[in-house]
Protein backbone atom coordinates (compact mmCIF):
# COMPACT_ATOMS: atom_id res chain seq x y z
CA UNK A 1 0.00 0.00 0.00
CA UNK A 2 1.37 3.36 -1.25
CA UNK A 3 1.80 6.30 1.28
CA UNK A 4 -0.10 8.38 -0.50
CA UNK A 5 -3.48 9.75 1.19
CA UNK A 6 -5.81 10.21 -2.30
CA UNK A 7 -7.18 13.16 -2.93
CA UNK A 8 -11.28 13.12 -2.97
CA UNK A 9 -11.21 9.24 -2.65
CA UNK A 10 -12.92 6.32 -0.47
CA UNK A 11 -10.15 5.83 1.47
CA UNK A 12 -10.98 2.14 1.70
CA UNK A 13 -11.28 1.63 -2.41
CA UNK A 14 -8.35 3.77 -3.83
CA UNK A 15 -8.66 2.69 -7.81
CA UNK A 16 -6.08 0.23 -8.66
CA UNK A 17 -4.98 2.31 -11.78
CA UNK A 18 -1.30 3.38 -12.61
CA UNK A 19 -1.28 5.79 -15.48
CA UNK A 20 2.03 5.36 -17.19
CA UNK A 21 2.06 8.25 -20.04
CA UNK A 22 -0.44 10.06 -22.47
CA UNK A 23 -0.51 10.72 -26.21
CA UNK A 24 -2.96 13.06 -27.73
CA UNK A 25 -6.43 12.43 -26.28
CA UNK A 26 -5.09 8.70 -25.04
CA UNK A 27 -3.88 7.94 -22.18
CA UNK A 28 -1.88 4.95 -20.95
CA UNK A 29 -1.67 2.67 -17.76
CA UNK A 30 1.36 0.88 -16.46
CA UNK A 31 0.51 -2.37 -18.37
CA UNK A 32 -0.33 -0.91 -21.57
CA UNK A 33 -4.04 -0.89 -22.19
CA UNK A 34 -4.86 2.34 -23.77
CA UNK A 35 -7.92 4.55 -22.63
CA UNK A 36 -9.41 7.17 -24.70
CA UNK A 37 -9.63 10.55 -21.91
CA UNK A 38 -13.13 11.09 -21.65
CA UNK A 39 -12.40 13.88 -18.72
CA UNK A 40 -9.53 15.83 -20.11
CA UNK A 41 -8.12 14.54 -17.00
CA UNK A 42 -10.19 16.60 -14.53
CA UNK A 43 -11.48 18.88 -16.91
CA UNK A 44 -8.04 20.83 -17.28
CA UNK A 45 -6.08 18.84 -20.38
CA UNK A 46 -7.99 20.75 -23.41
CA UNK A 47 -5.34 20.27 -25.58
CA UNK A 48 -4.58 16.74 -24.86
CA UNK A 49 -0.85 15.02 -23.90
CA UNK A 50 2.57 15.33 -25.72
CA UNK A 51 2.11 18.58 -27.09
CA UNK A 52 5.34 19.28 -28.32
CA UNK A 53 5.14 22.80 -28.60
CA UNK A 54 3.93 23.11 -24.83
CA UNK A 55 6.93 21.40 -23.58
CA UNK A 56 9.20 23.37 -25.87
CA UNK A 57 7.82 26.11 -24.31
CA UNK A 58 8.35 24.80 -20.70
CA UNK A 59 11.89 23.56 -20.96
CA UNK A 60 12.44 26.85 -23.12
CA UNK A 61 11.65 28.66 -20.00
CA UNK A 62 13.31 26.64 -17.46
CA UNK A 63 16.64 27.21 -19.03
CA UNK A 64 16.37 30.77 -19.09
CA UNK A 65 14.52 31.69 -15.48
CA UNK A 66 12.77 28.52 -13.70
CA UNK A 67 11.87 30.57 -11.07
CA UNK A 68 11.24 34.13 -9.97
CA UNK A 69 9.01 35.40 -7.02
CA UNK A 70 6.38 39.01 -7.79
CA UNK A 71 7.00 39.55 -3.99
CA UNK A 72 6.97 43.52 -4.09
CA UNK A 73 6.44 44.36 -7.83
CA UNK A 74 9.52 42.35 -8.85
CA UNK A 75 8.63 41.25 -12.38
CA UNK A 76 9.24 39.39 -15.66
CA UNK A 77 8.36 39.84 -19.32
CA UNK A 78 6.20 36.53 -19.67
CA UNK A 79 4.05 37.52 -16.98
CA UNK A 80 3.22 40.90 -18.00
CA UNK A 81 2.19 39.43 -21.59
CA UNK A 82 0.16 36.15 -20.34
CA UNK A 83 -1.79 39.05 -18.17
CA UNK A 84 -2.20 41.43 -20.88
CA UNK A 85 -3.09 38.72 -22.90
CA UNK A 86 -5.81 37.31 -20.23
CA UNK A 87 -6.36 40.83 -19.50
CA UNK A 88 -7.78 41.19 -23.07
CA UNK A 89 -9.07 37.62 -23.60
CA UNK A 90 -11.91 38.31 -20.60
CA UNK A 91 -15.15 39.66 -20.76
CA UNK A 92 -14.77 41.94 -18.70
CA UNK A 93 -13.32 45.98 -19.13
CA UNK A 94 -9.71 46.12 -18.08
CA UNK A 95 -9.38 43.12 -15.95
CA UNK A 96 -6.93 43.53 -13.61
CA UNK A 97 -5.00 39.79 -12.92
CA UNK A 98 -3.37 38.27 -9.73
CA UNK A 99 -1.80 34.69 -10.34
CA UNK A 100 -2.35 31.47 -8.02
CA UNK A 101 -1.28 27.96 -8.07
CA UNK A 102 -5.02 26.40 -8.49
CA UNK A 103 -8.82 27.19 -8.81
CA UNK A 104 -9.15 26.78 -5.24
CA UNK A 105 -6.36 29.41 -4.08
CA UNK A 106 -7.84 31.65 -6.65
CA UNK A 107 -11.33 31.87 -4.91
CA UNK A 108 -9.59 32.03 -1.50
CA UNK A 109 -7.37 35.08 -3.45
CA UNK A 110 -10.90 36.77 -4.67
CA UNK A 111 -12.47 36.12 -0.98
CA UNK A 112 -9.97 38.53 0.34
CA UNK A 113 -9.99 40.88 -1.89
CA UNK A 114 -13.64 41.41 -1.64
CA UNK A 115 -13.06 41.84 1.93
CA UNK A 116 -10.22 44.14 1.24
CA UNK A 117 -12.08 46.17 -1.08
CA UNK A 118 -14.65 46.66 0.81
CA UNK A 119 -12.69 47.44 3.89
CA UNK A 120 -11.15 50.03 1.41
CA UNK A 121 -14.34 52.06 0.13
CA UNK A 122 -15.56 52.10 3.85
CA UNK A 123 -18.14 48.99 3.75
CA UNK A 124 -16.48 46.19 6.19
CA UNK A 125 -20.15 44.94 6.55
CA UNK A 126 -20.46 44.00 3.24
CA UNK A 127 -18.55 40.58 3.52
CA UNK A 128 -21.01 37.86 3.39
CA UNK A 129 -21.30 35.52 -0.18
CA UNK A 130 -23.93 33.86 -1.87
CA UNK A 131 -22.99 30.24 -3.52
CA UNK A 132 -25.08 28.16 -4.88
CA UNK A 133 -26.26 24.41 -3.71
CA UNK A 134 -24.85 21.79 -5.93
CA UNK A 135 -21.47 23.85 -7.08
CA UNK A 136 -17.98 23.54 -6.56
CA UNK A 137 -15.59 25.86 -5.75
CA UNK A 138 -12.80 24.37 -4.68
CA UNK A 139 -11.33 22.63 -1.23
CA UNK A 140 -9.47 24.93 0.74
CA UNK A 141 -11.22 26.09 3.81
CA UNK A 142 -12.69 28.87 2.16
CA UNK A 143 -13.62 27.83 -1.06
CA UNK A 144 -14.49 24.43 0.64
CA UNK A 145 -17.16 26.60 2.44
CA UNK A 146 -18.23 28.31 -1.11
CA UNK A 147 -18.61 24.51 -2.37
CA UNK A 148 -22.69 23.56 -2.00
CA UNK A 149 -21.52 19.59 -1.87
CA UNK A 150 -22.34 17.95 1.15
CA UNK A 151 -19.20 15.10 0.23
CA UNK A 152 -17.15 18.57 0.71
CA UNK A 153 -18.13 19.39 4.02
CA UNK A 154 -18.66 16.62 5.97
CA UNK A 155 -15.93 16.06 9.00
CA UNK A 156 -14.53 19.42 8.31
CA UNK A 157 -16.29 21.81 10.26
CA UNK A 158 -15.92 24.93 7.89
CA UNK A 159 -16.51 27.68 9.05
CA UNK A 160 -19.47 29.19 7.13
CA UNK A 161 -20.91 31.82 9.42
CA UNK A 162 -17.04 33.44 9.76
CA UNK A 163 -16.95 33.46 6.27
CA UNK A 164 -20.81 34.66 5.59
CA UNK A 165 -21.57 32.01 3.04
CA UNK A 166 -25.34 32.09 2.43
CA UNK A 167 -26.63 29.82 -0.18
CA UNK A 168 -29.23 29.55 -2.48
CA UNK A 169 -30.95 27.43 -5.36
CA UNK A 170 -28.84 25.46 -7.93
CA UNK A 171 -30.51 26.13 -10.93
CA UNK A 172 -31.45 22.76 -11.93
CA UNK A 173 -34.82 21.86 -13.42
CA UNK A 174 -34.76 18.41 -13.84
CA UNK A 175 -34.42 18.03 -10.01
CA UNK A 176 -35.40 21.39 -8.71
CA UNK A 177 -38.68 22.05 -10.30
CA UNK A 178 -42.05 21.24 -8.29
CA UNK A 179 -44.64 19.07 -9.67
CA UNK A 180 -46.46 20.91 -12.94
CA UNK A 181 -44.39 23.82 -12.81
CA UNK A 182 -42.73 24.95 -16.26
CA UNK A 183 -38.71 25.93 -16.41
CA UNK A 184 -40.29 29.79 -16.73
CA UNK A 185 -42.08 29.50 -13.34
CA UNK A 186 -39.02 27.32 -12.41
CA UNK A 187 -36.91 30.52 -12.98
CA UNK A 188 -39.08 32.77 -11.56
CA UNK A 189 -39.53 31.07 -8.17
CA UNK A 190 -35.70 30.31 -7.90
CA UNK A 191 -34.72 33.83 -8.48
CA UNK A 192 -37.42 35.36 -6.08
CA UNK A 193 -35.91 33.27 -3.52
CA UNK A 194 -32.69 34.71 -4.46
CA UNK A 195 -34.10 38.28 -4.05
CA UNK A 196 -35.27 36.99 -1.00
CA UNK A 197 -32.09 36.19 0.54
CA UNK A 198 -30.94 39.18 -0.28
CA UNK A 199 -33.73 41.57 1.50
CA UNK A 200 -33.78 38.89 4.70
CA UNK A 201 -29.84 39.66 4.94
CA UNK A 202 -29.42 43.03 3.97
CA UNK A 203 -28.01 43.94 0.49
CA UNK A 204 -25.62 46.25 2.89
CA UNK A 205 -24.01 43.22 3.56
CA UNK A 206 -23.76 40.98 0.99
CA UNK A 207 -20.59 41.25 -1.11
CA UNK A 208 -20.90 39.10 -4.11
CA UNK A 209 -23.00 36.33 -5.59
CA UNK A 210 -20.52 33.27 -7.00
CA UNK A 211 -21.26 31.19 -9.72
CA UNK A 212 -19.95 28.36 -12.12
CA UNK A 213 -21.94 29.21 -15.10
CA UNK A 214 -22.13 26.23 -16.05
CA UNK A 215 -21.38 23.59 -13.10
CA UNK A 216 -19.07 21.33 -13.68
CA UNK A 217 -17.93 18.55 -10.83
CA UNK A 218 -21.75 19.11 -9.11
CA UNK A 219 -23.50 17.18 -12.36
CA UNK A 220 -22.83 20.27 -15.34
CA UNK A 221 -26.32 21.76 -14.79
CA UNK A 222 -27.20 24.68 -17.29
CA UNK A 223 -29.36 27.12 -15.97
CA UNK A 224 -32.78 27.47 -18.05
CA UNK A 225 -33.14 30.22 -20.23
CA UNK A 226 -33.40 33.80 -18.61
CA UNK A 227 -32.21 32.49 -15.24
CA UNK A 228 -28.93 34.94 -15.52
CA UNK A 229 -30.86 37.77 -17.02
CA UNK A 230 -33.29 37.60 -13.97
CA UNK A 231 -30.24 37.16 -11.72
CA UNK A 232 -27.65 40.08 -12.54
CA UNK A 233 -30.91 42.24 -12.48
CA UNK A 234 -31.44 41.22 -9.24
CA UNK A 235 -27.50 42.00 -8.22
CA UNK A 236 -27.78 45.19 -10.16
CA UNK A 237 -30.76 46.17 -8.10
CA UNK A 238 -29.24 45.67 -4.35
CA UNK A 239 -25.35 46.65 -5.34
CA UNK A 240 -24.02 43.21 -5.57
CA UNK A 241 -21.02 41.46 -7.56
CA UNK A 242 -21.23 39.01 -10.20
CA UNK A 243 -18.42 36.53 -9.36
CA UNK A 244 -18.33 33.89 -12.36
CA UNK A 245 -16.04 30.86 -11.36
CA UNK A 246 -14.92 29.42 -14.99
CA UNK A 247 -12.19 27.23 -13.42
CA UNK A 248 -14.00 24.51 -15.55
CA UNK A 249 -15.95 26.80 -18.05
CA UNK A 250 -13.48 28.70 -19.28
CA UNK A 251 -10.99 28.58 -23.00
CA UNK A 252 -13.49 27.47 -25.35
CA UNK A 253 -15.02 24.36 -22.57
CA UNK A 254 -19.12 25.51 -23.40
CA UNK A 255 -18.73 26.45 -27.14
CA UNK A 256 -17.55 30.09 -27.07
CA UNK A 257 -14.91 31.66 -24.98
CA UNK A 258 -16.15 31.84 -21.64
CA UNK A 259 -19.31 30.28 -20.06
CA UNK A 260 -20.01 33.89 -19.50
CA UNK A 261 -20.31 34.19 -23.30
CA UNK A 262 -22.31 31.16 -23.46
CA UNK A 263 -24.72 31.98 -20.97
CA UNK A 264 -25.26 35.76 -21.61
CA UNK A 265 -23.69 36.96 -18.79
CA UNK A 266 -22.35 40.69 -19.02
CA UNK A 267 -19.35 41.63 -17.72
CA UNK A 268 -18.46 39.35 -14.40
CA UNK A 269 -17.28 41.83 -11.65
CA UNK A 270 -14.69 38.90 -10.37
CA UNK A 271 -13.54 35.64 -12.42
CA UNK A 272 -11.77 32.78 -11.64
CA UNK A 273 -9.37 30.82 -14.32
CA UNK A 274 -7.19 27.67 -13.89
CA UNK A 275 -7.44 24.23 -15.52
CA UNK A 276 -7.41 24.75 -19.09
CA UNK A 277 -5.68 28.23 -18.70
CA UNK A 278 -2.67 25.77 -19.28
CA UNK A 279 -3.55 22.94 -20.41
CA UNK A 280 -2.93 21.08 -16.96
CA UNK A 281 0.68 21.37 -18.57
CA UNK A 282 1.67 23.27 -15.44
CA UNK A 283 -0.31 24.65 -12.05
CA UNK A 284 -1.18 28.24 -12.91
CA UNK A 285 -4.70 30.17 -12.14
CA UNK A 286 -5.82 33.21 -12.35
CA UNK A 287 -8.24 35.85 -10.23
CA UNK A 288 -9.69 38.58 -12.36
CA UNK A 289 -11.03 41.65 -10.86
CA UNK A 290 -12.80 44.83 -12.63
CA UNK A 291 -10.63 47.89 -12.95
CA UNK A 292 -12.74 49.48 -10.65
CA UNK A 293 -11.87 47.03 -8.00
CA UNK A 294 -8.17 47.61 -8.42
CA UNK A 295 -8.05 51.09 -8.52
CA UNK A 296 -9.86 51.29 -4.94
CA UNK A 297 -7.04 48.75 -3.39
CA UNK A 298 -4.08 50.61 -4.17
CA UNK A 299 -4.27 53.47 -1.80
CA UNK A 300 -5.02 51.53 1.21
CA UNK A 301 -1.70 49.61 0.27
CA UNK A 302 0.06 52.03 0.30
CA UNK A 303 -0.68 53.30 3.77
CA UNK A 304 -0.31 49.62 4.76
CA UNK A 305 2.67 49.47 2.64
CA UNK A 306 2.14 46.26 1.03
CA UNK A 307 -0.74 44.64 -0.42
CA UNK A 308 -0.39 41.04 2.07
CA UNK A 309 -1.39 38.40 -0.09
CA UNK A 310 0.97 36.23 -2.28
CA UNK A 311 1.85 32.88 -3.34
CA UNK A 312 5.43 31.92 -3.15
CA UNK A 313 4.73 30.70 -6.93
CA UNK A 314 2.37 33.91 -7.93
CA UNK A 315 3.28 34.26 -11.44
CA UNK A 316 5.63 31.25 -11.99
CA UNK A 317 7.54 32.05 -15.33
CA UNK A 318 7.20 28.18 -16.08
CA UNK A 319 3.77 28.56 -15.48
CA UNK A 320 3.35 31.52 -17.33
CA UNK A 321 5.26 30.47 -20.23
CA UNK A 322 2.93 27.46 -20.13
CA UNK A 323 -0.39 29.40 -19.92
CA UNK A 324 0.71 31.95 -23.10
CA UNK A 325 1.65 29.11 -25.58
CA UNK A 326 -1.61 27.44 -24.69
CA UNK A 327 -3.32 30.09 -25.23
CA UNK A 328 -1.59 31.07 -28.67
CA UNK A 329 -2.55 27.69 -29.43
CA UNK A 330 -5.95 28.31 -29.12
CA UNK A 331 -5.83 31.05 -31.13
CA UNK A 332 -3.88 30.25 -33.86
CA UNK A 333 -5.68 27.08 -34.36
CA UNK A 334 -9.34 28.07 -34.02
CA UNK A 335 -9.39 25.34 -30.70
CA UNK A 336 -12.29 27.44 -29.45
CA UNK A 337 -14.47 27.06 -33.04
CA UNK A 338 -13.21 23.73 -33.70
CA UNK A 339 -14.74 22.91 -29.80
CA UNK A 340 -17.72 24.39 -30.26
CA UNK A 341 -18.53 22.37 -33.71
CA UNK A 342 -17.13 19.15 -32.52
CA UNK A 343 -18.75 19.76 -29.34
CA UNK A 344 -22.42 20.14 -30.92
CA UNK A 345 -21.47 16.85 -32.31
CA UNK A 346 -20.91 15.44 -29.11
CA UNK A 347 -24.25 16.59 -27.77
CA UNK A 348 -26.36 15.57 -30.47
CA UNK A 349 -24.75 11.59 -30.45
CA UNK A 350 -25.06 11.61 -26.61
CA UNK A 351 -28.83 12.61 -27.14
CA UNK A 352 -29.24 9.37 -29.78
CA UNK A 353 -28.75 7.13 -26.33
CA UNK A 354 -31.75 9.18 -24.32
CA UNK A 355 -34.15 6.33 -24.66
CA UNK A 356 -31.61 4.03 -22.99
CA UNK A 357 -33.45 3.05 -19.40
CA UNK A 358 -31.04 4.15 -17.18
CA UNK A 359 -30.94 7.77 -18.55
CA UNK A 360 -32.84 9.87 -16.52
CA UNK A 361 -31.08 13.06 -18.53
CA UNK A 362 -28.81 13.89 -20.98
CA UNK A 363 -27.48 18.06 -20.40
CA UNK A 364 -24.61 19.88 -21.50
CA UNK A 365 -23.37 22.52 -23.49
CA UNK A 366 -20.32 22.85 -25.93
CA UNK A 367 -18.02 19.98 -25.13
CA UNK A 368 -19.18 19.08 -21.30
CA UNK A 369 -22.10 17.23 -20.58
CA UNK A 370 -23.31 14.77 -18.07
CA UNK A 371 -25.71 11.64 -18.31
CA UNK A 372 -28.23 11.29 -15.42
CA UNK A 373 -28.71 7.68 -14.70
CA UNK A 374 -32.09 7.03 -12.87
CA UNK A 375 -33.42 4.22 -10.71
CA UNK A 376 -36.75 4.82 -12.72
CA UNK A 377 -36.56 6.51 -16.25
CA UNK A 378 -40.60 7.38 -16.00
CA UNK A 379 -40.69 9.50 -12.77
CA UNK A 380 -36.91 10.14 -12.83
CA UNK A 381 -36.42 8.60 -9.44
CA UNK A 382 -32.58 8.87 -8.26
CA UNK A 383 -30.73 5.77 -7.07
CA UNK A 384 -29.73 6.29 -3.18
CA UNK A 385 -26.49 6.19 -4.04
CA UNK A 386 -23.91 6.18 -5.88
CA UNK A 387 -23.00 2.63 -6.48
CA UNK A 388 -24.81 2.41 -10.49
CA UNK A 389 -22.47 5.29 -11.45
CA UNK A 390 -19.28 4.23 -9.99
CA UNK A 391 -20.08 0.92 -11.91
CA UNK A 392 -20.94 2.20 -15.25
CA UNK A 393 -17.60 4.78 -14.87
CA UNK A 394 -15.62 1.37 -14.35
CA UNK A 395 -17.19 -0.61 -17.09
CA UNK A 396 -16.51 2.55 -19.01
CA UNK A 397 -12.61 1.90 -18.12
CA UNK A 398 -12.26 -1.52 -18.55
CA UNK A 399 -13.68 -0.84 -22.35
CA UNK A 400 -10.97 1.37 -22.61
CA UNK A 401 -12.74 4.95 -21.76
CA UNK A 402 -11.92 7.19 -18.63
CA UNK A 403 -15.09 9.05 -17.05
CA UNK A 404 -15.98 10.34 -14.47
CA UNK A 405 -19.24 9.55 -11.95
CA UNK A 406 -20.42 12.87 -10.03
CA UNK A 407 -23.44 13.60 -8.26
CA UNK A 408 -24.36 10.44 -7.16
CA UNK A 409 -25.40 8.17 -10.29
CA UNK A 410 -23.84 10.65 -13.26
CA UNK A 411 -21.02 10.06 -15.81
CA UNK A 412 -19.37 13.02 -16.99
CA UNK A 413 -17.81 14.17 -20.15
CA UNK A 414 -15.50 16.92 -20.76
CA UNK A 415 -12.60 15.50 -23.59
CA UNK A 416 -9.74 17.39 -24.59
CA UNK A 417 -10.87 20.00 -27.36
CA UNK A 418 -9.19 18.43 -29.96
CA UNK A 419 -11.22 15.64 -30.06
CA UNK A 420 -12.34 15.06 -33.16
CA UNK A 421 -16.15 13.68 -34.56
CA UNK A 422 -14.49 9.92 -35.12
CA UNK A 423 -12.76 9.79 -31.83
CA UNK A 424 -16.62 11.18 -29.89
CA UNK A 425 -18.03 8.43 -31.94
CA UNK A 426 -15.49 5.85 -30.39
CA UNK A 427 -16.55 7.66 -26.73
CA UNK A 428 -20.22 6.99 -27.27
CA UNK A 429 -19.86 3.53 -28.52
CA UNK A 430 -17.71 2.37 -25.31
CA UNK A 431 -20.51 4.17 -23.70
CA UNK A 432 -23.50 2.51 -25.24
CA UNK A 433 -21.52 -0.77 -24.00
CA UNK A 434 -20.91 -0.01 -20.83
CA UNK A 435 -24.66 1.37 -20.27
CA UNK A 436 -25.91 -2.05 -21.60
CA UNK A 437 -23.57 -3.84 -19.21
CA UNK A 438 -24.62 -1.72 -16.01
CA UNK A 439 -28.56 -2.13 -16.87
N1 LIG B 1 -13.82 26.09 -9.19
C1 LIG B 1 -14.37 25.22 -10.05
C2 LIG B 1 -15.57 25.63 -10.83
C3 LIG B 1 -13.84 23.95 -10.20
O1 LIG B 1 -14.42 23.07 -11.02
C4 LIG B 1 -12.69 23.59 -9.45
C5 LIG B 1 -12.09 22.27 -9.60
O2 LIG B 1 -12.63 21.37 -10.22
C6 LIG B 1 -12.15 24.53 -8.58
C7 LIG B 1 -12.73 25.77 -8.47
C8 LIG B 1 -10.96 24.20 -7.74
O3 LIG B 1 -9.85 24.11 -8.55
P1 LIG B 1 -8.55 23.29 -8.05
O4 LIG B 1 -8.93 21.86 -8.01
O5 LIG B 1 -7.52 23.63 -9.09
O6 LIG B 1 -8.20 23.83 -6.72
Amino acid sequence: MSPIIYPTTNLKKPSDLVIERGDGIYIFDNKGKKYLEGMAGLWCASLGYNNQEIIDAANAQMSKLSFSHMFGGKTHQVGIDLAEKLSSMVPMKNAKVFFGNSGSDANDTHIKILRYYFNAIGKPQKYKIIARERSYHGVTIASASLTGLPVNHTHFDLPFDALGVLRTDAPHYYRGAQPQESETEFVNRITNNLEQLIIKEGPETIAAFIVEPITGASGVIVPPQGYYEKVQAILAKYDILFWADEVITGFGRTGNDFGSTTMGIKTPDLMTLAKQLSSAYFPISASLVSDDIYQALVEPSNKVGVFGHGFTYTGHPVGCAVALKTLEIYQRDNIFDHAADVGEYMQTKLLTLKDHPLIGEIRGKGMIAAVELVADKKTGLAFSHGEVGNFAMKSCQQLGMITRAIAGSSLAFCPPLIITKPEIDEMIFILQQALDETF
